[in-house]
């Protein structure tokens, strides 16, 4: 399959360009990719055309879909009243399967082909979520989350028990392309036995991990309370939960002993704009970690976050740089992060560019400003970005 447009292609200094051009598309990978015009009658694409690689979305939770907009709580109680109660509905592995699908047609809709996400405690839900999305084609990380402490009685399992099955699933490996996570929630609601446990079990699955960091300060005030005043990173430490392939939601309120600690693990941190907003968390101040040499990505947190879309969320990334008086991203850096950096971040170096040997998880844009005729054509896309110029999401070579 030959597919012609613009190309978003990767720039030096993890920066994005645009160049026209056309891929070769064979056995659901790209094999060839040409700067140049296209000598064949492409089978899709054309100049009007743009060809991105697919989204991908760092952290979200796929329970939390129709809970997007429950406004006027923070984390804690937004967590008992609000979304307990829509996790408790898991219970039910059908209805987790449905809700699973409907989650990633709304991601697909809006151009996320890859995401790494949270379930809920229950195995059989779980099980049917990762069954779910290796049918629906995503590339994806998904984890039991995991809670012994400190939530509704329906809603925690004896610690052994959640170790049991988070390994079943990591003995089992990769469902399609979904692999399975290490996951648990946050240090609340796991005991230091459990979190020992995840850390083991990472240690000899060699398992990516997520799990939330330094949200709030009462979160992080409850940490210290519930763990014999344990300072929360020092905490994951001790249980060997800082790994390269741990992922830490939000990192908000660290200070640079603990992105010291962050840093020489080489964690990244999930930086969530707009679930930060929208649950008045606080702003990530992701220069400061650049500075200490954490690494950072991004991701939607729904359903606290209240954006489907990863371009929205990029450019909610800029506006909390500017709200803290940081130095933004550029326009071409956010297109890298929701891309190829998120794609790294979580181990998926088969996706999320336009180069020859990756899984064509890709998008056909067709905009209707004149992105071409503007000052910076990167920034016209990214903040005029409208989901409905979103033309096809083609899935290893199959168009949706
Ligand atoms: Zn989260």
């Amino acid at each position: 399959m030959i597919i012609a447009g613009t190309l978003m292609l990767e720039a030096p200094m993890r920066q994005m360009r645009l160049a026209a051009g056309w891929l070769l598309v064979e056995d659901g990978r790209i094999v060839e990719v040409h700067e140049s015009d296209c000598p064949h009658t492409p089978d899709l694409g054309g100049d009007r055309h743009l060809v991105f690689p697919g989204f991908v979305d760092t952290h979200l939770h796929l329970p939390q879909f129709d809970c997007i907009g429950a406004d006027g709580l923070k984390l804690l109680p937004w967590l008992e009243q609000v979304i307990y109660p829509a996790e408790a509905q898991w219970e039910d592995a059908d209805f987790a399967g449905a809700a699973t699908e409907r989650a990633i047609m709304q991601l697909l809709a809006r151009g996320t082909t890859s995401f790494a996400a949270y379930t809920t405690v229950h195995h059989d839900a779980t099980r049917a979520a990762i069954r779910c999305a290796a049918e629906m084609n995503v590339r994806a990380i998904i984890g039991q989350t995991l809670m012994d402490q400190q939530a509704p009685p329906e809603l925690i399992r004896p610690a052994q028990q959640l170790l049991d099955e988070t390994e079943s699933l990591l003995s089992a490996g990769a469902v399609g392309r979904v692999t399975p996570a290490v996951t648990p929630r946050f240090a609340v609601s796991c005991s230091e036995t459990l979190l020992r446990g995840c850390g083991a079990l990472t240690r000899a699955y060699d398992a990516p991990v997520q799990t939330h960091l330094a949200e709030t300060q009462k979160e992080c005030q409850a940490v210290y309370d519930l763990h014999d005043k344990m300072d929360y990173t020092e905490l994951y430490l001790q249980a060997e939960l800082l790994t390269p392939r741990t992922i830490f939601g939000h990192g908000i309120w660290l200070d640079a002993a603990a992105r010291m600690l962050i840093a020489e693990a080489g964690s990244t941190i999930a930086h969530c704009p707009t679930a930060n907003a929208f649950l008045n968390s606080g702003t990530m101040d992701r220069h400061a970690h650049h500075m200490a040499h954490v690494k950072t990505c991004l991701g939607s947190d729904l359903g606290a976050g209240t954006e489907r879309g990863m371009v929205r969320v990029a450019q909610s990334m800029i506006q909390a740089a500017k709200s803290i008086g940081r130095l933004p991203p550029t326009p071409a850096e956010a297109w890298h992060q929701i891309t190829i950096g998120n794609a790294d971040a979580l181990g998926f170096e088969q996706v999320g560019r336009l180069q020859a040997g990756a899984e064509a998880d890709l998008l056909l844009i067709e905009p209707d400003v004149n992105w071409r005729q503007a000052v910076n054509p990167l920034a016209c896309l990214l903040y005029a970005w409208d989901d409905r110029w979103l033309d096809r999401v083609i899935l290893r070579g199959q168009v949706r």
